[in-house]
């Protein structure tokens, strides 16, 4: 006997144990779903096979015929999911059965919280898998053999869920995977053949291949098919239930909740293609990252070619999960082909159709839905402002910000709401860009702007800074930020805006200061100037037009970036008390304090931070105890 052959006991990955432990208490409400998991690995397996086999038919030893059995056994109390796919190495078993391969599990482990109930959601979005069989098993047996690989190399795991698992190599005469659930003692309800038919009907009834049992009855004989065992998506829509779509769903998306959306279209002419494509109801834990391309699966003429096509969908919907099954590419298709060819972009530019037509026809009917798909992906298709120039008009439409309008965090506010309340004179979309919405509402930058009643969008993703240099206009009106460069509020600021020019260019005592200010800021401002957009602030920061702007230099250095620090401009509000004050202070000490906490009020209150806090408080401190002996004089 080799050495590989040999008994090996080996423990779980520690967060598989979590998982499982997680699982058993959280899920137990909604145990049978062990059975759809199963089932729908099987179906995967099935559908390796029948890809790797187009290159080598070999690997069907003999025995095309793929289906999946469930089997039960009274008398030992268990009961099997028996498949004849891919199968597994010794080593697959290893790293399938005791780790968790899948992306998101650090953020994953990360996110939960303790309280069961709501750790009971997170696992649903997670994904449970094959370790669910332990919410109703305390042993669970798999034997499986690789397709090809002679019949000595037969493996079996088994494990009782408890921290380890032990695997040997057996002889195994079969291709494919047989799991044996030694079911616990008070789950007799899954060793009765028509409470099985009755979960595999209703969860795994979409699967394509046939899950056959046993014949019951009085004359029964041999082997039944269970399930409707044709693809779903062959099928005429109005022949299948939301029900159905939602389990479709659950199998290819390996999600535990229904989907928020989805659209089954069937393609003829000059492409024929079939594609169903879902939006699930809630952001997978990796979505934010970029490189993390999960894409859709790709059929040709009903034969599963590969998970994640990526190139059928592009990165700003790349939480759009389903399928496309197409009758124009060639079943030897790779990865590589798929990077250049003209069927794919054909495919990818009618699915980016599809589901911008869907969310724009929900944003439409069905607003609070929509509003529930922006909060989880709202971030991710703005990429696509920057991604698709093309289609950027028609993305702006379903964009969604928080507004002075209302002054509510929700981001529920469209661009086309906020052109239908634009005042007669008003040429811009004005908005603002901070880290926080505290910080966005209560900018100073704000402050004639609601002195005038003009509305300004509140925006708080980083992504914003990119997509409003991308998008510069929508319905021919240009997108302002409102702390960037000279404000010009055309007629509608025409009084302010005349005060302060006159104040800056007519007032010798407010060019005066704002000289002074600028002598003792020196390199940390480019220009002190008057300003009319301040009512009851005496001073923010501004940028110049072709600046980087303060926030995106923060975001940008955050991330790790070096950035050319540009200085900001200083502006001052000439009717302001302390401005005033400034105008006749003479002592220079004083001056210099007062003009440097003048600066770091303006930074504070735009969201930056203190190059020296320190000397911030410092000053703010010999401003106190000064005023506290003008007080007693
Ligand atoms: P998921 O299916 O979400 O990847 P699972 O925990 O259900 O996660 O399964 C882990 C892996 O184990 C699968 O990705 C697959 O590679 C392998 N596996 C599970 N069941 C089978 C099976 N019946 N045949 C072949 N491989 C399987």
């Amino acid at each position: 006997m080799s050495v590989e052959a040999k008994q090996e006991t080996l423990g779980f990955q520690a967060e598989v144990q979590q998982l499982l432990d997680l699982m058993i208490h959280s899920l137990y409400s909604n145990k049978e779903i062990f059975l759809r998991e199963l089932i729908s690995n099987a179906s995967d397996a099935a559908d390796k096979l029948r890809f790797a086999a187009l290159q080598d038919d070999s690997l069907y030893e003999g025995d095309s015929d793929l289906k999946i059995r469930v089997e039960y056994d009274k008398k030992h109390h268990t009961l099997s999911v028996i498949d004849n796919g891919i199968g597994m190495t010794r080593s697959e078993v290893v790293g399938n059965l005791g780790t968790i391969a899948k992306s998101g599990t650090k953020q994953f482990f990360e996110s939960l919280t303790g309280d069961q109930g709501k750790d009971a959601k997170l696992i649903g979005q997670f994904g449970v898998g094959f370790y669910s069989v332990f919410i109703v098993a305390d042993k669970v047996e798999v034997q499986t053999r690789r397709a090809g690989a002679p019949r000595g190399e037969g493996v079996q795991w088994v494990s009782e869920g408890k921290g380890e698992f032990t695997v040997k190599t057996i002889d195994r005469p079969k291709r494919g995977t047989r799991v044996t659930l030694y079911l616990r003692k008070d789950e007799k309800e899954f060793l009765n053949g028509q409470r099985l038919r009755g979960i595999i009907k209703h969860y795994s009834d979409h699967i394509s291949l046939p899950i056959v049992m046993d014949a019951e009855g009085k004359d029964a004989k041999g082997e039944e098919t269970v399930n409707s065992a044709t693809a779903l998506w062959i099928r005429d829509k109005k022949d299948i239930n939301e029900e159905e779509y939602h389990e479709f769903y659950k199998h290819v998306a390996h999600d535990f909740d229904p989907p928020l959306s989805y659209s089954h279209n069937k393609v003829e002419g000059k492409l024929e293609y079939i594609s169903l494509l879902f939006i699930p109801s809630r952001a997978p834990f990796d979505l934010w990252d970029r490189q993390q391309r999960h894409g859709i699966k790709l059929y040709v003429k009903r034969v599963f070619i590969m998970d994640d096509a990526e190139q059928l969908i592009p990165s700003y919907l790349r939480f759009v999960r389903g399928m496309v099954d197409s009758n124009d590419l060639p079943l030897n298709v790779s990865r590589e082909i798929l990077q250049h060819n003209k069927t794919i972009d054909s495919i990818r530019a009618g699915n980016v159709k599809k589901i911008l037509k869907l969310l724009q026809d929900m944003a439409k009917k069905e607003p609070e839905k929509y509003q529930k798909f922006w909060d989880e992906f709202g971030r991710v298709l703005k990429e696509g402002v920057i991604d698709d120039p093309e289609k950027q008009e028609e993305l702006a439409c379903l964009f969604r910000y928080a507004s002075s309008y209302d002054d509510k965090p929700e981001q529920c506010v469209s661009l086309e709401d906020y052109v239908s309340r634009m005042q007669p004179d008003q040429k811009a979309i004005y908005y603002v860009i901070a880290d926080t919405f505290a910080t966005a509402k209560n900018s100073p930058h704000l402050e004639i702007f609601r002195k005038k009643g003009i509305e300004v969008l509140l925006m708080t993703d980083p992504i914003d800074e990119w997509v409003t240099n991308h998008l510069s206009e929508f319905n021919g009106k240009s997108l302002q930020s409102v702390t960037r460069g000279e404000l010009e509020l055309g007629e509608l600021g025409k009084e302010d805006k005349s005060a302060a020019s006159e104040a800056d260019t007519e007032d010798p005592s407010i060019k005066k200061l704002s000289g002074r200010i600028k002598d003792v800021l020196d390199d940390k401002v480019k220009l002190v100037r008057a300003t009319n957009r301040l009512t009851s602030s005496p001073a923010c920061l501004v940028s110049d037009h072709h600046d980087m702007g303060l926030n995106l230099e923060r975001i940008l250095k955050a991330s790790g970036q070096k950035v050319p620090g540009t200085a900001p401009i200083l502006e001052i509000n000439p009717g302001h008390p302390v401005i005033e004050r400034l105008k006749c202070m003479d002592e220079e000490e004083v001056f210099s304090d007062w003009s440097n906490i003048l600066f770091e009020q303006a930074l504070l209150s735009e969201g930056g931070q203190l190059e020296d806090p320190a000397g911030f408080v410092q000053r703010l401190n010999k401003m106190f105890i000064q005023m506290g002996r003008d007080r007693n004089e």
